[in-house]
């Protein structure tokens, strides 16, 4: 069986095809520039990679392109459309509605679109995506929604709700979400495979530290809180977006600099993070080379993230009342050695010992880097949300009546 994978933006399409009996990526790519011209990156399983200009003025066009990649060429990966079994979409916000992957029927669809005010730049170009499929493909292969927010549809009230007047709950869903559920989820059940451990025994600490960055306290295999909340911008300092400031400091800032709600946003979505204030660089290697360069604005934001990683860890150890694995995923939590042995340096209090040479060595790698015998553990545990999605559509399609 192959499954298709899509992670549609406004302007881009992300893909990849998999093979789900041996888990292997066929081939992956992105279609960008929609809706103001055209171009295809197309990289098969040995690596080899096109590159095209094309015309994509709807998502329905780049589907089409991506289909005559795949089907034609040399670098096809599949004969005909027929050999693709289904779709896989990451969708972003699944509000309350959604706490597992789903087929994509009408009346989800119609849910996604219900709740595009509370992800007004992710969900109505994933409907776009679903149906510029619809149109593509034979609308006998199935498509599948897996959601960003559904794993933390686990978290109780108390760590879900703010202090808000209730009203404003029941009226508009004003409440923290959280976002990269499906690599929570995956370096969750990962640490299971790999540690052999009943995760509905234990207490882990998931970090996942890429452009944007994420933290979930999982209790027992349930998410009990994370940083991300109401959207994706709360939480840690991240490569242009704020993370947590005071409420204030945005009515102020509004005030005092003339700012339009749209120009606010941008500052804090865009502007802000290791962009903001380093004032050179939205990427973490590019901070740190900028710091040793004497950079000292660059390397407040490297302390800012680590010092904040740092104090989640305390808090979601206290507030699951203990720890037994903290993970590092995502480009900068897979890659960034230094990042972790700085973050995880004195808790031994916490009975956690790292182990520096292993640390070391296990950058992009799977693995763990406490020392033997921490009572605590830390992992290295690459994610793959792609396979996960590939995964739920797998086991929601085999489960539909044949
Ligand atoms: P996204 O959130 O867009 O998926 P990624 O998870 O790919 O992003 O993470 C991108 C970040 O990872 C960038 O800040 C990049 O500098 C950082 N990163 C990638 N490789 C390394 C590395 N070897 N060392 C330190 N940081 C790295």
């Amino acid at each position: 069986m192959k499954v298709l994978v899509i992670n549609a933006g406004s302007s881009s399409l992300k893909y990849q095809l998999i093979d789900m009996t041996t888990e292997v990526v066929l081939a992956k790519g992105n279609c960008e520039r929609i809706g103001i011209g055209g171009l295809i990156t197309h990289k098969i399983a040995d690596g080899t990679t096109i590159q095209q200009d094309a015309d994509f003025p709807t998502h329905t066009e780049a589907f089409q392109k991506l289909v005559e990649v795949l089907t034609t060429g040399e670098h096809a990966v599949v004969k005909n459309l027929d050999e693709i079994s289904a779709i896989g979409h990451r969708i972003v916000q699944g509000g309350k509605y959604f706490s597992e992957s789903v087929l994509a029927t009408e009346e989800v669809i119609n849910k996604i679109e219900e709740i595009s005010d509370l992800a007004p730049l992710h969900n109505p170009a994933h409907i776009l995506a679903i149906r510029a499929c619809q149109k593509v493909f034979s609308s006998a292969v199935p498509q599948v929604a897996v959601f960003d927010t559904a794993f933390h549809q686990t978290m109780p009230p108390k760590s879900y709700m703010y202090g808000l007047p209730y009203e404003y709950y029941d009226k508009y869903q004003v409440r923290k979400y959280g976002f990269h559920g499906t690599s929570h989820r995956f370096v969750t059940h990962r640490l299971g495979e790999l540690t052999g451990w009943d995760m509905s025994t234990k207490k882990i600490i998931t970090c996942h530290l890429g452009n944007g960055s994420s933290i979930a306290a999982v209790n027992h295999g349930k998410c009990v809180d994370t940083s991300m909340g109401f959207t994706p911008l709360d939480g840690l300092e991240m490569g242009t977006r704020s993370g947590a400031v005071d409420p204030s400091v945005v009515l102020y800032l509004m005030k005092h600099e003339n700012l339009t709600p749209d120009q606010m946003s941008d500052l804090l979505n865009k502007k802000s993070g290791f962009l903001g204030v380093s004032g050179e660089t939205s990427d973490s290697r590019d901070l740190i080379a900028a710091s040793q360069e004497g950079s000292e604005r660059a390397q407040i934001a490297i302390d800012i993230f680590r010092y904040q990683i740092r104090k989640y860890i305390g808090s979601y150890s206290a507030a699951m009342g203990g720890v037994d694995a903290v993970v590092f995923t995502g480009g900068i939590g897979e890659n960034s050695d230094d990042l972790r042995l700085e973050v995880c340096e004195n808790l031994e209090f916490l009975g956690l010992e790292m182990d520096p040479a292993k640390n070391t060595e296990l950058n992009h790698k799977e693995g763990r880097v406490s020392k033997d015998g921490s009572r605590v553990e830390v992992w290295v545990v690459p994610t793959n949300e792609e396979l996960l999605i590939a995964r739920d559509t797998k086991e929601i399609i085999e489960k539909l009546p044949k």
